[in-house]
C-alpha cells in the first residue's frame, strides 16, 4: 500500500507510491505523437480500464455509449483501505512508540500516513483527441459534470477530505498517456498549497472585510489590463503576481467555496470558458504543454465566505530552476499584463 511521508525540515508531506513504478510510459521519453498503436481510452477498448464509474452522452450516455467517463485509475497514487483494514486515515500516524527519547526522535524523523485515498481518471472523448481544446460543447460540459459528481459521490468518504481535479496535458507536463483525460485524485487531508491560499484568504477576508477572490475578480474584470477573457458568469485573467509566464486563472463572477455546489449553468460557462483560454494558450505559443487544476474547499471545512473555488491553467513554457526549488520564489520572465495583452488580441 502506498505511504504518504513528511520531510522532517520543511514539513511537506510526500506520497509514495511504489505500486507506480510498473507503469511502463512513465520512464519512456517518447518524441510527441497522436498516433498510439492501442490506445485504452478510446471507444472500444474499455475491457482495457477498470469498470466505469460514471458516464455521460446524450440521453445520459450508457457503458457502451459514453462521450464521457469515469474510471478508477489502474495506477491509483492513492488507494482506499485493503478488506478489514481500519477507514481512518488517521490510525497509526507513526508507527514508533515514543517512550524515549530516541524513538521520538526518530518518530519525529520518519512520521507516516498510510497511503489512503482515491484516484480516478475522467476520460473527455471516446475518440482519440488531446487536448481539452478538442472536445466538443457537450464533452467539456460533461467533463466538468463529472468531476462535480465524482466530488458529490465521495462527500463524506474519510479516506478523500480533499478532492484535486488536475489535468496534465503533454509530456512536459507529466501526461503520460495521449487520450484527452484528467484525473481527480482525493487526499487525506487538504495538501500544504490549498491550505495556504485558504489561510491567506481568511486572514484577508478578517482584515479587509471581503473575499479576496472577489475582490480580485470585480478589480481585474474593472481595470481590463489583465484580463483575458469573460463570460456571463465567469472571468479570465492573468493574476498579477503570476509566478509562470501565462499562468492564468478562471473564477466565478459570484461567490462560492465549493465547486461541487456549482450549478449546471455554472459548469457549462466554467468549462467553456477554459476551452476558451486554452485554445488561445495553444495559439499564442504554438500548443505548449499545459496543466491546469481546481482549487476547492476541502470536505472537512465549512462551506464559507472567504475562500472561493478556481482552475488555474499553468502553461508548460517556463521552468522551474535551481532559484525555484531553493526558495519557493518564482522567477517569471513575462510580466501578467504583457501575457493577457497577447491572450485577450487572438482567438
Ligand atoms: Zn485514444
Ligand atoms: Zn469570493
Ligand atoms: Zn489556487
Amino acid at each position: 500500500m502506498p505511504e504518504i511521508r513528511q520531510d522532517p525540515i520543511s514539513g511537506r508531506w510526500v506520497i509514495i507510491a511504489g505500486n507506480r513504478a510498473g507503469r511502463p510510459e512513465e520512464f519512456r521519453r517518447a518524441p510527441v505523437s497522436r498516433v498510439e498503436i492501442s490506445c485504452p481510452f478510446c471507444r472500444g477498448h474499455e475491457d482495457q480500464s477498470p469498470p466505469s464509474l460514471a458516464w455521460y452522452g446524450p440521453d445520459r450516455g450508457s457503458p457502451e455509449r459514453w462521450e464521457v467517463r469515469v474510471v478508477p485509475n489502474k495506477y491509483p497514487a492513492l488507494t482506499g483501505p485493503a478488506p478489514g483494514e481500519s477507514h481512518s486515515p488517521w490510525h497509526g500516524e507513526s508507527r514508533h512508540s515514543v517512550n524515549d527519547r530516541d524513538s521520538a526522535i526518530e518518530a519525529a524523523l520518519f512520521k507516516t500516513l498510510p497511503g489512503l485515498g482515491r484516484h480516478e481518471v475522467v476520460i473527455e472523448s471516446p475518440a482519440h483527441v488531446a487536448s481539452f481544446s478538442e472536445l466538443s460543447d457537450d464533452q467539456a460540459f460533461w467533463t466538468f459534470c463529472a468531476y462535480r459528481d465524482r466530488l458529490l459521490a465521495h462527500r463524506g468518504d474519510p479516506c478523500a477530505v480533499s478532492p484535486m481535479v488536475f489535468k496534465n496535458f503533454g509530456p512536459e507536463a507529466g501526461a503520460s498517456l495521449v487520450h484527452a483525460h484528467s484525473q481527480i485524485l482525493f487526499l487525506p487531508q487538504g495538501p500544504q498549497t490549498l491550505v495556504e491560499e485558504i489561510d491567506g484568504a481568511e486572514r484577508f477576508r478578517q482584515r479587509h472585510g471581503e473575499c479576496v477572490f472577489c475582490a480580485m475578480t470585480a478589480r481585474e474584470a474593472e481595470l481590463g489590463v489583465r484580463m483575458v477573457a469573460r463570460n456571463e458568469r465567469f472571468v479570465a485573467f492573468c493574476p498579477f503576481a503570476s509566478q509562470f509566464a501565462y499562468e492564468t486563472w478562471i473564477l466565478p463572477r459570484g461567490h462560492n467555496s465549493r465547486f461541487e455546489e456549482a450549478t449546471d449553468a455554472e459548469l457549462q460557462d466554467a468549462a467553456l470558458l477554459l476551452r476558451q483560454v486554452i485554445r488561445r494558450l495553444e495559439t499564442v505559443l504554438d500548443q505548449p504543454a499545459y496543466n491546469y487544476f481546481l482549487h476547492t474547499t476541502p470536505f472537512d471545512r465549512q462551506a464559507n465566505d472567504h475562500y472561493h473555488w478556481h482552475i488555474e491553467i499553468f502553461p508548460r513554457v517556463s521552468k522551474a530552476a535551481g532559484f525555484e526549488w531553493s526558495t519557493g520564489w518564482r522567477l517569471n520572465a513575462v510580466p501578467p499584463e504583457r501575457a493577457a495583452e497577447f491572450l485577450s488580441r487572438v482567438y
